[in-house]
């Protein structure tokens, strides 16, 4: 059983490829944060060590060990606070590859966040990608796979997970993980479709306390005038040479409420992702006209990619504070449906 909520065709494929003895040696599972990929890589790197009839099994002494993050072939090599993935993590993957497994029977490496490998590690990788050793297999995960060198995209089988249906997160947060109901409803809808971020936050309250401040950060830099806009940008681009997935995380939040406030201008208020900021959102969107929320949901994109294409962020970020719709009272549409 592939301890997996959702991602059918991805389970189907690889139980398929497992059962033929016809796995790819390397794939990229692609896809937003915490949509899932840890996730299905860990099963893989279960079915692949189990010694049941039915791979995975998750009960075995293999299954566990690798759930526990405690099997000695099984490993994840990702950013830990570095700025970068190097050369050298993938030299030691390298010689990690090249022995014998230890308690299993085969050897997996996940990399987590691939489009942070440093050219030099990129290239590094490429060998171990071309003549694999036997009994080893890779995984390499990306939210961006624009910012792979096209020569590590083309050695991989990729595999394209995307955000499950919030129903479903809903379901599975109460079945599986006992959320009372009416906080799953809740959970489901604020996490965009990501059942790891969800659960993330039913853990742990400060994510949601976080998010509602930076959601209020937002709504106040709308009325500031450009000191204090710029003054933010610089804020934001010094944390982006520290934690870019941090900076990633305010400007998604941001497409996301802008994104809200499209939808109730268009009449679709039920389909909102931030559900619980029902009270704030439906006056905002009263104070922006369609074509300039438009036109900043656009800001935003074009931000987030030219971020992902390593433009200085100081100026990205500060062109995104000028374009960003000044709120003005003025501009009250008068044409907003009733809250
Ligand atoms: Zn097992």
């Amino acid at each position: 059983m592939w301890q997996v909520i959702g991602h059918e065709a991805a389970v189907g494929l690889l139980a398929r490829g497992l059962k033929r003895e016809r796995l790819s040696h390397a794939y990229l599972f692609v896809g937003p944060p915490h949509v899932g990929k840890m996730t299905l890589a860990i099963e893989l790197a279960k079915a692949l060590n189990c010694d049941d009839d039915e791979r995975p099994c998750g009960q075995c002494s293999q299954c566990q060990r690798i759930a526990e993050r405690k099997h000695a072939d099984v490993q994840v090599i990702g950013l830990d606070g570095r700025a970068e993935i190097g050369i050298d993590h993938i030299r030691e993957m390298q010689h990690a590859a090249s022995l014998r497994p230890f308690e299993g029977r085969h050897r997996v490496f996940i990399i987590d966040g691939a489009e942070n490998l440093s050219h030099e590690a990129a290239n590094c990788l490429l060998k171990t990608l071309e003549e694999p050793p036997p009994q080893v297999q890779l995984i390499l995960l990306a939210v961006n796979e624009r910012l792979l060198l096209p020569t590590v995209l083309s050695r991989c089988q990729k595999l394209t997970l995307g955000p499950l249906p919030i129903p479903v997160i809903e379901q599975a947060l109460i079945e599986r993980w006992k959320v009372a109901a009416q906080r799953a409803k809740i959970l489901a809808r604020l996490s965009s479709g990501r059942l790891g971020w969800a659960l993330a936050a039913f853990a742990d309250e400060h994510i949601l306390n976080q998010r509602s401040e930076r959601l209020s950060t937002l709504i106040h830099l709308a009325s500031a005038d450009k000191v204090e806009r710029f003054a933010y940008a610089a804020q934001l681009a010094n944390r982006f040479s520290s934690d870019r997935e941090a900076v990633r995380d305010v400007l998604c939040l941001w497409i996301g409420w802008w994104r809200d406030l499209l939808l109730i201008k268009g009449r679709c208020g039920d389909f909102t992702a931030n559900a619980d900021q029902e009270a704030t959102l439906y006056p905002e969107a009263g104070v922006y006209s369609l074509r300039e929320i438009k036109g900043f949901i656009q800001s935003l994109e074009q931000a987030m990619g030219q971020l992902d294409q390593n433009a200085n962020p100081r100026l990205v970020l500060e062109v995104l504070m000028l374009s960003m719709p000044k709120r003005s009272f003025q501009t009250m549409d008068t044409s907003l449906p009733e809250a």
